[in-house]
């Protein structure tokens, strides 16, 4: 909207302005001469000539050189006022009368400052207004992005700042691995945090819900919080716990969001359905008949522990017709689960500070008043301290069936990690105490559409062009547009090198072309192929099965099928204990080596590795990933 200035609106021009400002105003430079009835005429007057609306507001300006609130300036006032109140009567106009008196400054000057002060409120108004719909365009860009993300499952978001190119990147991580979604300028990035920091939570506070919007989005600072929301547009619910990191240089600053697919119902779900193999699922069925002792999946962050003792429970809440009363810890509570008495523990409490008793849900007051409760089993989540494995413990000598996690890398690590939390090998080693151990890792699926099959022969590269571009900068250190890559790679005819037809249609020079090839060979050449094609040929030759029913495949280099990730999912391997007298004898006294031997011969125990040999067989896992993620094959 324009300035009001005293050229745009020439004192001639008052007349005018009623159009505009949807205010009449009538000024008189000198009250000296005022008289009532050319008062009325003006405004006759000005309303023929404006035809403004007839509901508009009249202000109402008159000079007097003794300004304030003399008696005479009253009386003049009180004149004013009953000609216009007696105009509107007669002419029955809704109008809201304003009278304001100016001395010292010229009549021209005071409307032009009045009118200015309604143009600056109006402005006000209209920023208000664009800060709303500002809030709303960057609420939809944000939930744009969460869209994308529960699309495809993808179970965190990242926002990364691109060093000094004023940009950033939109990552999720799908099926365990990183992939570029967007970039987008700083300005995005700092709104996306905004939005994500305080607005969405401030949205669930109104609703009731906790949130932590009350703060405000510094990138540049350490900063945590969550949110829960419904999008818009699938109708999805899903919940999100963030973190901030500013990196205390340049404005710089790494976002990350942990997303929780609420919308997918809670039921529990057989194991085969989970991914287990069949040899897990025969061992799981020993928890069909365990009401009392203790349960523990071991494993990694990421690993997907949790989940896997949430649905350990909702199968004996199921399994025993709501029958148990089953309480679960949480930290904090992730998804909804029915006739499960969930509880948000607080272990800010448990530094030793007095707190009061009807606050405090630190974990060993809640574990005191659980006791108290009636249980029959508790979820205890991670067993990482003293406190929470001799609450854990506790639970389980006291006739309940407990379930627990921890972060350990094998069924046999357990025994030593209790010892570290101050619990003997003899009060863990109690006859039937250890119901299962279960150790679990996920490893991402290979996508059939594009995996290279083995020839028996050669072992495909591991690092092709796609995986090469990624990490890829031009000469001028810029990162390429990965979003437009794909798009290109889409349209690829087959066997097409991509890097080559990229070059062709001017994404980067020659010289980028070239170095990126070499880049290819280094990478691929630092890879143990010899060794890696012996041990999967053993692999080979140890199984089985006949030979036409062996189909070895690589994961490929992506294809729209599968976001170009070369995997589609995600499945855990696992190793089993189920302890008998003898092993836990063996473990008693320490002969670690023979614990170890009892359980593969006697207990069908095996290392997670070995629990992926059908699925490498069958083509469903990469045995190059599985390396990665867990040990080398036959180990
Ligand atoms: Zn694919």
């Amino acid at each position: 909207m324009a300035e009001v200035t005293k050229s745009q609106y020439p004192l001639d021009d008052i007349s005018r302005l009623p159009e505009k400002y949807g205010s009449v105003p009538i000024f008189f430079e000198n009250t000296g001469y005022f008289i009532p009835e050319k008062l009325r005429d003006k405004i006759f007057a000005l309303e023929t000539k404006s035809k403004s609306n007839p509901n508009n507001d009249i202000l109402l300006c008159y000079h007097q050189a003794e300004g304030g609130a003399t008696p005479e300036n009253k009386e003049i006032e009180g004149v004013m006022k009953r000609i216009l109140s007696n105009h509107m009567a007669q002419t029955k106009l809704q109008r809201k009368i304003e009278v304001v008196q100016i001395s010292s400054i010229t009549v021209k000057d005071a409307i032009i400052k009045e009118l200015k002060n309604r143009d600056n409120a109006e402005k006000q108004r209209a920023s208000t207004n664009s800060d709303n719909n500002d809030t709303k365009k960057q609420s939809e860009f944000a939930e744009s992005f969460l869209e994308e993300a529960m699309r495809l499952k993808a179970s965190d978001l990242h926002i990364e700042t691109l060093g000094s190119s004023n940009k950033a990147v939109v990552r999720l991580r799908i099926h365990k691995e990183l992939i570029d979604l967007k970039t987008i300028t700083i300005e995005e990035a700092q709104s996306l945090g905004q939005t994500f920091y305080a607005t969405f939570p401030r949205a669930i506070e109104e609703d009731q819900e906790k949130g932590s919007g009350s703060g405000i989005y510094k990138h540049e600072n350490l900063l945590d919080g969550e949110f829960s929301r419904v999008l818009e547009k699938s109708g999805k619910s899903m919940k999100a716990r963030l973190v901030n990191i500013g990196l205390n240089h340049n404005g710089q600053f790494n976002l990350v969001l942990r997303l929780i697919d609420r919308s997918v119902p809670q039921v529990a779900v057989p194991y085969s359905k989970k991914g287990f193999t069949p040899e897990a699922c025969e061992m799981l069925k020993t928890l069909h008949t365990a009401s009392r002792g203790m349960v523990l999946v071991i494993g990694i962050t990421g690993s997907g522990k949790s989940s896997t003792i949430q649905n350990m429970i909702q199968q004996e809440r199921d399994r025993c017709g709501n029958s148990r009363k089953i309480y679960l810890l949480e930290q904090p509570i992730e998804q909804t689960i029915s006739r499960v008495t969930q509880i948000n523990s607080d272990d800010s409490h448990d530094s030793g500070e007095v707190k009061n008793s009807e606050q405090d849900y630190s974990f060993s007051n809640l574990n005191r008043m659980l006791m108290r409760g009636d249980p029959d089993s508790i979820g205890y989540g991670e067993i990482r301290d003293n406190l929470t494995a001799k609450s854990a413990v506790q639970g389980g000598e006291s006739g309940h069936l407990v379930y627990g996690t921890m972060h350990v890398d094998s069924a046999m690590g357990v025994f030593s990690r209790f010892e570290t939390f101050g619990i003997s090998l003899e009060k863990i080693c109690r006859n039937d105490f250890l119901k299962l151990v279960m150790f679990q890792h996920l490893i991402p699926t290979t996508c059939p559409h594009c995996s290279i099959p083995y020839d028996g022969e050669n072992i495909p590269m591991q690092f092709g062009e796609f995986h090469a571009l990624k990490s890829f900068k031009t000469e001028d250190g810029r990162p390429l547009d990965m979003m437009n890559i794909i798009s290109h790679k889409s349209k690829l005819k087959e066997g097409e090198s991509l890097i080559r037809s990229l070059q062709r249609k001017n994404f980067f020079k020659s010289k980028d072309a070239m170095k990126m090839k070499r880049h290819i060979e280094a990478m691929n050449e630092s890879s143990d192929t010899i060794g890696f094609k012996q041990r999967l040929d053993a692999l080979i030759r140890s199984s089985t099965l006949p030979k036409e029913k062996i189909n070895i495949r690589f994961k490929g280099d992506g294809c729209p099928k599968c976001q170009e990730q070369g995997t589609n999912g995600v499945v855990p391997a696992c190793e089993i204990l189920i302890p008998d007298e003898t092993f836990l004898g063996f473990i008693q006294s320490r002969r670690w080596g023979r614990a170890e031997a009892h359980w593969k011969s006697k207990l069908l125990g095996r290392r997670a590795v070995q629990d992926t040999y059908a699925r490498i067989l069958s083509g469903m896992l990469d045995p190059r990933v599985v390396e990665k993620e867990l040990a080398q094959l036959g180990s």
